[in-house]
């Protein structure tokens, strides 16, 4: 059984504990706004002539030969489709040269999801499981020089690779991990045992990552399997509302040999490595979520003016011409966003884990809302499918299709309140180190009052220095009139700060439990990070005189405007909202005092009472029993068959 503070103490031990580089969020959340870490980005487009040549080639092939609409409704990868995306080498991009890949930068990686994002989502969720979360990427981060030259070539040409974590009952709480590795007496192999659930890929794959717990040590391991091994076998094909033809699946582990030489890192390393693989994995998110939201824009744009009623074009409605604003400034700035982190990733001093984070929930979430508005301006076109409307003679624009698509994103690569949770224990870190002895509830009285000198010694300087920001000259002055908003977001910094540092003192260790306080404080630290990326970015496009400036800076000056007034509303809501109350409500929910509300609906066919997860094998038993069993009055299958 595992217990609340069980789960957090593997949370805990499998974070990365120490800052390897600089990162502009960390430092929003003690009120330093460090434009100065994102001035360093050029935010240049590639350069190289080889990375154009493969972007074109790759575009002509979505154009021409990945047909979505059926992918979507045969729910299958034609095989086409995958033998022209290993010969184009799709299945390397992240691959570095030597090993057969196309060793891409992560500025170059993002247009290429980008444009992925904008055109499907089951072919980008096909190479983004493949490359940014399955083999490659941890073998590439953790991997010796011998795992490397056997894994990495294969999967660049070709061979699918997929990342098992998630179980039954271990769904974003890696403490409850079931399946186990046990090292033979004589040391040489493992011996795998256990089921994974929803693996993406695993119907096509070739090799997959297996995280699995050593019984001896109770530490988590982490494996590269091959899905050709004895004992192997998929049990069942998942489907989904979106991303119909998603490889996803039940796969099972009997007593599978795992040689040594698969262990990826130390024994004991293995949550670490998921974690950091899916740290650095994140950015395909961000970037495709910005190609589809690029994509809405286009479609607003041609039907707002192509579409008349009430005897104008719809985009002349104000109610019409403001969602349009909206998806149009979110669409710069979810690309700013990607722009920033893919630039930031190939920076070796910088720790991008607090980007990487902000950016796949930002971008997922304002996407999610942005396909909704979309829809919302296509009227009954925008929920008819793509095919239909194909039919009846219209473009067969796939809103629909996006819609069940995208929505998926604010679920896995870490759920929406998983990311919130991350960010926050980070953003509080460098007050728990100082602080966290004078609140740990299990601290001894010593320790405690031996905490208290350095605790002084921190805040005397740091808390008053956050409510200083005056300057005699008006800072960013070089941004023109994009510098009040720059200016508004270092005052928000510093106020952040000073709120989080009341949390803790207001809360105690009960702060952990305050969700309501905590994600507002993320929110506000994801907004400021928007804001900053995007005036960044329009700057950017001001200073070297792009054709788009003018209309670059109009844009995020909107954007900023709309996130300040968002930020105040955040920053009152801290202090003055219903959280307790809610709470409460949600409580009496669990305790059953409001099933009267329940009443007047029809029974299901099928008890939901029982809502424990079963494994297959179960299943599957239970599935031959019933069907050998005869019903009441009902002859058995035997005596039929005498009859
Ligand atoms: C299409 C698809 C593809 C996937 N691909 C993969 C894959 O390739 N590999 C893989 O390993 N997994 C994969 N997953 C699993 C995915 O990562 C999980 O669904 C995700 O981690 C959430 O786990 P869960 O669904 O069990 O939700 P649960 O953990 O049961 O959570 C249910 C809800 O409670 C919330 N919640 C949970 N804990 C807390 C908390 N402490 N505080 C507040 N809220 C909380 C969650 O955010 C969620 O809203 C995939 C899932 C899907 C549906």
């Amino acid at each position: 059984m595992v217990d609340a503070a069980e789960a957090r103490r593997v949370a805990e031990e499998s974070r990365e504990k120490s800052w390897s580089g600089q990162s502009f969020m960390k430092d929003v959340f003690l009120g330093d706004f460090r434009m100065d870490l994102l001035e360093r980005l050029t935010l240049e487009e590639p350069d190289r002539p080889e990375f154009w040549e493969f972007y074109r080639k790759i575009e002509a092939f979505l154009r021409d030969k990945v047909d979505s609409p059926a992918i979507d409704a045969t729910g299958e990868y034609p095989p086409e489709v995958l033998n022209g995306l290993a010969e184009l080498g799709a299945f390397g991009l992240k691959i570095p040269k030597k090993y057969g890949g196309l060793g891409l930068t992560h500025p170059e990686y993002v247009r290429v999801m980008q444009l992925l994002g904008s055109y499907d989502g089951n072919v980008t969720a096909l190479l983004s499981a493949h490359q940014a979360i399955g083999v490659p990427q941890p073998i590439k981060l953790f991997g010796t020089e011998d795992q490397k030259q056997r894994f990495l070539p294969r999967c660049a040409k070709g061979a699918i690779s997929a990342f098992a974590l998630t179980e039954l009952t271990a769904g974003s709480d890696p403490a409850r991990l079931g399946t186990i590795a046990e090292l033979s007496e004589d040391g040489e192999h493992y011996v795998l045992n256990g089921q994974k659930l929803w693996c993406t890929n695993v119907t096509l794959a070739d090799l997959i990552v297996v995280m699995a717990r050593n019984p001896k040590t109770k530490r988590i391991n982490c494996f590269v399997v091959e899905m050709d091994w004895p004992g192997v076998k998929v049990e069942h094909r998942s489907r989904f509302m979106g991303l119909r033809a998603l490889a996803n699946g039940v796969v099972s582990f009997d007593n599978v040999k795992i040689p040594r030489e698969n262990l990826i890192g130390n024994d004991g390393d293995g949550l670490k490595i998921a974690l950091v693989t899916l740290n650095t994995g994140r950015l395909s998110l961000p970037a495709a979520t910005s190609g589809s939201a690029k994509r809405f824009v286009e479609v607003v744009r041609k039907w707002s003016n192509a579409r008349v009623q009430w005897g104008v074009p719809i985009g002349k409605h104000e109610a019409i011409a403001h969602k349009n604003a909206y998806i149009l400034s979110s669409a710069f700035a979810m690309e700013s966003i990607t722009y920033v982190v893919g630039e930031l990733a190939d920076h070796e001093d910088a720790d991008i884990r607090l980007e990487a984070a902000a950016a796949k929930e930002w971008n997922s979430v304002r996407n999610w809302s942005l396909a909704d508005e979309t829809l919302q301006i296509r009227g009954g076109r925008g929920y008819e499918t793509e095919r239909s409307l194909a039919d009846r003679g219209e473009p067969g624009i796939g809103i629909e299709r996006a819609m069940r698509d995208n929505r998926i994103n604010l679920i896995f690569e870490g759920s929406s309140e998983i990311m919130h949770l991350f960010i926050a224990r980070e953003a509080v870190d460098k007050h728990l180190h100082v602080a966290g002895d004078l609140i740990d509830p299990k601290a001894s009285i010593g320790k405690r009052l031996a905490a208290i000198p350095k605790i002084l010694a921190f805040y005397a300087w740091w808390y008053p220095t956050r409510w200083l920001r005056w300057s005699p000259w008006p800072s960013f002055s070089r941004y023109g009139k994009l510098a009040k908003h720059l200016r508004y977001a270092s005052r928000a910094s510093a106020r952040l700060a000073r709120n989080t540092f009341h949390g803790m003192v207001r809360f105690g260790p009960g702060l952990e439990r305050r969700q309501g306080f905590l994600f507002r404080i993320v929110d506000i630290g994801l907004e400021i990070f928007a804001l900053a990326s995007t005036v960044r970015h329009a700057h950017k496009l001001q200073t070297e005189g792009a054709e788009e400036a003018v209309q670059a800076v109009a844009l995020a000056d909107f954007f900023a405007r709309q996130q300040r007034r968002h930020i105040d509303t955040l920053f009152h809501e801290l202090w003055s909202n219903d959280d307790a109350r809610a709470t409460r409500v949600g409580q009496d929910l669990l305790a059953g005092k409001h099933t009267w509300l329940e009443r007047g609906i029809t029974a299901l066919p099928y008890s939901i009472d029982d809502m424990r997860p079963k494994p297959m094998d179960v299943v599957l038993r239970e599935r031959e029993e019933q069907e050998r069993a005869p019903s009441e009055g009902e002859p058995a299958r035997e005596e039929l068959r005498i009859a």
